[in-house]
């Protein structure tokens, strides 16, 4: 112990540093942003004391009034910022603020420095702190903000139910000490040392207002303490307690802010009350930009749930499906008994029922919106889309309704169609929903596989979210309607309009080049076969009906969960010239043999097509420029 009185100075780890200085400058236009933090943090260790004093209520006995209480001292030109929360130990101070422990920091770290790297020369420098602010937003380095406006931090701090008080100081340069000290009762006092030019965070007026604005939503008091009296600053009601007609839409996009650790706009709102037999209040939010771990393998929800305005767990999993893992908010229930473990919670049947009428009410939130504003409602399919469509195969229960809210990019137009639509537009003897599966929307459209069905005026959906690959077999069809892959099986398609049988080459002969070209590529290709599907393209491959997608077999590849490239079928297109000219060749002695180079030279070109690399690389680079030679030295 006696040791441990000793003041002792230690270094941040080495990412903290940078962190700070990276905060400080950026975030340097919003400074006022560190109240908003610290308030939240204040908070945050509150409703952790609040939770654990439901099984220990001797921890908050002497003391149950919770509050955070600003001080403020021109003279000293400090600010003090003090709570009764849960406070932390020594260990936790060194770990919390003086180490990126928490996985979000770590990983934001990592971010920040490769989106710096990445933005190169393109962007200058405001725009760079553009970029870093929204990225800071996201992650929420929320202490850290104080070195803003704070040339040194003290944080003494006293853990509920603990004698110990410890004292950790920092100039936010590089190292930080910590001692042993003194502080009455339990939680955590900040001192902030404000900086020379940064005296404007001890008048009173302006912390009123700083307050009132960032951190009014705030369900405990924050006080100011002025010479006689201490003055509550905020409403000190948790927001989603209010009646909606008191809340304002500038107080809602705070609060946004404030749980989703996010900088952009809420794109919906979604402030309701159920009574009956389930009694809970949501308020939860669709935010108009992507968060950053949308695509992490966990794919957790991050709802805050609440029993009774206590703070439960952001991490619920019975509550809501992993497919709205986009919403950010609260859900606060009256029906959950408090003193049973987190984990017992989790499982609660009320649990699964509150969060099935949540996802029923937010489904048809976002039908009413996708119907009154169509523009809208694209920016936020573009954004989470992806991830709604999850649930086309994982809730079987809300399918109906989901493929209702899909929408698509198709080669009728540049705007997103529904399948409704898609169907209400489809020739009179079309039978099937035509699809095509790839990695962009972009490169989808220059697809060869499409030609036939254009040239036929069918329209085609192009889907380019890995997604698209498992929700579409476990449908298979929509309003009677099957899906059908353009990219598989024969396309039956009828003979082209406005074509001349002339273009055809004799099937014979057409034959005998098929053969040719089978017994050159072997094992390489499945089948080859002549193609209704093309117009303007020499060939394309395909799978067979029942074989793998080819796409999801390139996407099962590149994750490493297939070995061997698939197979395909070639298909050529009898009336390209260059296939009418093989035809030919097939028919001459002297020239046959050149078939086989001109065959794994046209299987290349269809990989390429489809976003691979030729297989034997040097093969395909000798192939053509053989045959580039040939072209070059030819005398017309
Ligand atoms: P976040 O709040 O997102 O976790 P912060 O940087 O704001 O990140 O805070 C870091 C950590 O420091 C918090 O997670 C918490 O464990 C601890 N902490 C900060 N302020 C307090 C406080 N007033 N009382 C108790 N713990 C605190
Ligand atoms: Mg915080």
């Amino acid at each position: 112990m006696a040791e441990q009185t000793r003041e002792e100075t230690l270094a941040f780890q080495a990412e903290v540093t940078k962190l700070l200085q990276i905060v400080a400058n950026s975030l340097y236009s919003r400074k006022e942003v560190f109240l908003r933090e610290l308030i939240s943090n204040a908070s945050d260790a509150c409703d952790r004391l609040r939770y654990e004093a439901i099984t220990n209520p001797a921890l908050t006995a002497d003391d149950p009034e919770f509050k955070v209480v600003l001080t403020p001292d021109a003279k000293a030109r400090t600010l003090t910022i003090a709570d009764n929360g849960i406070g932390m130990t020594r260990q936790e101070l060194i770990d919390n603020l003086g180490t990126i422990a928490r996985s979000g920091s770590a990983a934001f770290a990592e971010q920040l420095a490769q989106q710096r790297a990445n933005g190169g020369d393109k962007k200058d420098e405001k725009e760079k702190t553009a970029d870093d602010i929204a990225l800071i937003g996201q992650f929420g380095v929320g202490f850290y903000s104080a070195f803003i406006v704070a040339d040194k931090v003290e944080v003494t701090s006293r853990r509920a139910g603990s004698a110990e008080v410890w004292r950790w100081t920092s100039d936010g340069k590089g190292t930080f000490s910590i001692v042993e000290a003194a502080r009455p009762g339990r939680g955590t006092t900040i001192v902030l040392h404000l900086r020379e030019d940064q005296a404007e965070f001890t008048e009173e007026h302006r912390l009123r207002s700083i307050v009132k604005a960032h951190s009014d939503h705030i369900g405990l008091p924050v006080k100011l303490a002025t010479k006689d009296a201490e003055e509550t600053l905020n409403a000190a009601s948790a927001l989603w307690t209010r009646a909606k007609k008191d809340v304002t839409e500038e107080q809602y996009k705070e609060f946004y802010q404030h749980v989703a650790h996010a900088f952009d706009e809420p794109w919906m709102t979604i402030h309701a009350r159920a009574e009956g037999r389930l009694e809970y209040v949501t308020l939860l939010f669709v935010p108009s930009a992507r968060p950053p771990d949308l695509f992490h393998v966990e794919r957790k929800a991050t709802v805050r749930l609440y029993v009774r305005r206590v703070f439960v767990t952001d991490d619920a999993e019975g509550l809501l499906p992993s497919y709205l893992r986009f919403l950010r908010g609260v859900v606060d229930t009256e029906d959950i008994a408090l003193n049973v473990s987190r984990e017992m919670l989790q499982h609660d049947p009320i649990l699964a029922k509150i969060g099935s009428a949540i996802v029923t009410r937010v489904l048809s939130e976002l039908e009413k919106k996708a119907e009154k504003e169509p523009e809208s409602y694209a920016r936020f399919w573009d954004a989470f889309g992806a991830v709604l469509k999850e649930g086309i195969y994982e809730d079987v229960g809300k399918r109906e309704q989901l493929l209702k809210l899909a929408r698509f990019h198709a080669t009728a137009g540049e705007a997103l169609t529904s399948l409704a639509e898609y169907v209400k537009r489809m020739k009179d003897k079309q039978e099937s929903i035509f699809y095509l599966t790839g990695d962009d929307a972009a490169a989808l459209k220059a697809s060869p596989h499409l030609e036939g069905f254009l040239a036929r005026g069918y329209e085609v959906l192009l889907l380019s979210d890995p997604v698209d690959e498992f929700w579409i077999p476990s449908v298979g069809m929509f309003e009677g309607k099957r899906f059908l892959s353009v990219a598989q099986g024969a396309a039956s398609l009828g003979p082209e309009p406005d074509k001349e049988s002339k273009d055809q080459p004799d099937a014979g002969e057409l034959a005998v080049l098929i053969a040719l070209l089978k017994q050159g590529l072997g094992d390489l290709v499945k089948d080859v076969r002549a193609s209704a599907r093309l117009t303007d393209s020499p060939v394309c491959l395909v799978a067979d009906e029942r074989d793998m997608p080819r796409h999801l077999a390139r996407m099962l590849r590149a994750q490493g969960q297939l070995k061997e490239a698939l197979a395909g079928i070639l298909e050529i297109n009898p009336s390209h010239p260059l296939i009418r000219a093989m035809v030919g060749m097939a028919k001459d002695p002297a020239r046959r043999s050149h078939i086989d180079d001109l065959g794994k030279l046209l299987l290349d070109q269809a990989h390429i097509r489809e976003g691979d690399l030729p297989a034997d690389a040097a093969g395909f680079a000798k192939r053509l420029s053989d045959v580039m030679t040939r072209a070059v030295s030819q005398k017309s």
